[in-house]
């Protein structure tokens, strides 16, 4: 996102200086590091729209209308993610990144540094030290205002931010972690899946999902816990383990890629964690997304909240003409429970990803809810299409969504709902509910 938030300042007529620890993506043949692709949705694009780059990153993206899930035996059940025409939409990490960084050059008034990773930041001064990778010089730059954007692992937050009295901070790892497959496209160049979907195949205590890539082929995630599972990483240690856990648990997956095996090893096993920190500002720093608040990607919002701090940045900076001092303390302030929210929310997802998504009465709920909500629009918004189709605050949008999901067990727990799922009597059980819940 620092790439983003370098497209505000310029337009805004501001000199940049941005300084990136790796080589320059559009040179180099370098790995993103995670994910290749991303979920892009509403506010992310609103955030691109700003600042009116979504044009441009829109020809780059692949939507995606709803989830395809397929089961054991390769049976596809699909889920809408929102009313007609609402989509998210795949995006290539590197793609958007690289464009981001034509465009904030292409103004003029930016200067990207590469390989020069930050190693400490003075905090009350604006000065940044930094050392480059390739030839280990040092420098040190000084500016009126700095954004610290360094990611989940943020340099700026450890060597400056963690030495403040009073930091607040916490760092928590999911017992669960990540490899990614490349499911190569066919001869051809078409598509092995359907490439309007997000594919997940759901187990219970893991699963795998597939995004579409422009190039025919698909980025899949395997998420699954380290360890102390019957299904875990630490199990799948050699070709033999892989191909025969490929088998067992993703049958039609295997016969799309019989060479998995082969293919296991391009991709690091990783970790995912959650931090959560305050102050987000101090002097002439913030901390803007993962580096303010770094989520598990069960939500597909990390980036999408990262970019919806640029939004916010820059209202507060019309807001309050440009008077950091002010911007930097409703920043954090407007932004802090949001952060939390998100975090919550992909929590949230996860479970519901791994272990909902593949069970019927899951899914004849989320029929209910998409009916009640079509005839009561002003009543209720699924909490799917709150997160990813609106730009109701993550921390309000979580609160309501608590709300509607007690309203939902009680509503699945009535006799032979499945069979009068769609009465009068049902709508208005959830009806008197929502009275009580606002009562
Ligand atoms: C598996 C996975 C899937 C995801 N899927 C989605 C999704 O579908 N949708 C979504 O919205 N989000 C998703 N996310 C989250 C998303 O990747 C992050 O929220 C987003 O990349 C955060 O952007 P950022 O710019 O804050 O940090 P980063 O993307 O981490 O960028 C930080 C940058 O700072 C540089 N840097 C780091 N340290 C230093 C240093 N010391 N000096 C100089 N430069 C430094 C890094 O090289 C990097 O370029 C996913 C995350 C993961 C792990």
């Amino acid at each position: 996102m620092g790439s983003l938030w370098s497209v505000y300042l310029s337009k805004a007529g501001y000199k940049v200086k941005m300084f990136e620890r790796r080589p320059d993506i559009r040179k180099a043949e370098i790995s993103a590091g995670k994910s290749i692709n991303l979920a892009l949705s509403d506010r992310g694009l609103h955030a691109l729209a700003n600042v009116g780059v979504d044009k441009e990153v829109l020809k780059m993206v692949i939507p995606m209308h709803g989830r395809m899930m397929h089961d054991l035996q390769g049976n596809l059940t699909y889920q809408p993610y929102g009313k007609e025409g609402q989509v998210i939409n795949s995006v290539s990490r590197g793609g958007i990144n690289a464009k981001m960084m034509d465009i904030a050059e292409a103004y003029g008034n930016t200067q990207i540094f590469y390989n020069e990773k930050c190693v400490d930041a003075d905090l009350e001064n604006g000065i940044v030290h930094l050392e480059n990778t390739i030839t280990g010089e040092k420098s040190t730059h000084k500016a009126d205002v700095v954004f610290a954007a360094d990611g989940a692992f943020s340099a700026v937050r450890y060597n400056g931010f963690q030495k403040l009295d009073r930091f607040t901070y916490s760092q928590t790892y999911i017992e669960d972690g990540y490899r990614e497959l490349l499911l190569p496209a066919n001869a051809d160049g078409s598509y092995k899946l359907n490439k309007n979907c997000l594919h997940i195949w759901p187990r219970g205590r893991f699963m795998l999902i597939a995004l579409p890539n422009e190039d025919g082929s698909f980025t899949c995630t395997l998420f699954m816990p380290f360890e102390n599972h019957a299904y875990s990483f630490d199990k799948l240690t050699s070709r033999a383990a892989v191909e025969k856990f490929f088998k067992e648990v993703f049958p039609d997956f295997f016969d799309m890629m019989p060479n998995v095996a082969d293919a296991w090893e391009d991709h690091p096993l990783s970790s995912l964690a959650i931090v959560r920190c305050y102050p987000w500002v101090k002097g002439k720093f913030a901390l803007m997304g993962d580096a303010a608040h770094a989520t598990v990607p069960f939500y597909g919002q990390g980036m999408n909240c990262g970019f919806e701090d640029c939004t916010v940045m820059w209202e507060l900076m019309q807001k309050h003409n440009e008077d950091w001092k002010k911007v930097f303390e409703e920043y954090q302030l407007l932004r802090k429970p949001n952060g939390d929210a998100v975090q919550d929310l992909s929590l949230h997802n996860y479970h519901v990803m791994r272990d909902y998504v593949a069970d019927p009465m899951f899914l004849l709920q989320k029929k209910i809810e998409a009916k009640f909500s079509e005839k009561h629009p002003d009543k209720w918004m699924p909490l799917y299409s709150q997160v990813t189709f609106s730009h109701i605050p993550y921390a309000e949008a979580y609160k309501v969504g608590m709300k509607q999901e007690n309203i939902m067990k009680q509503v699945m727990q009535t006799p032979h709902i499945e069979n009068i799922w769609d009465s009068p009597e049902i709508e208005q059980k959830i009806l008197t509910l929502l009275q009580q819940e606002t009562a």
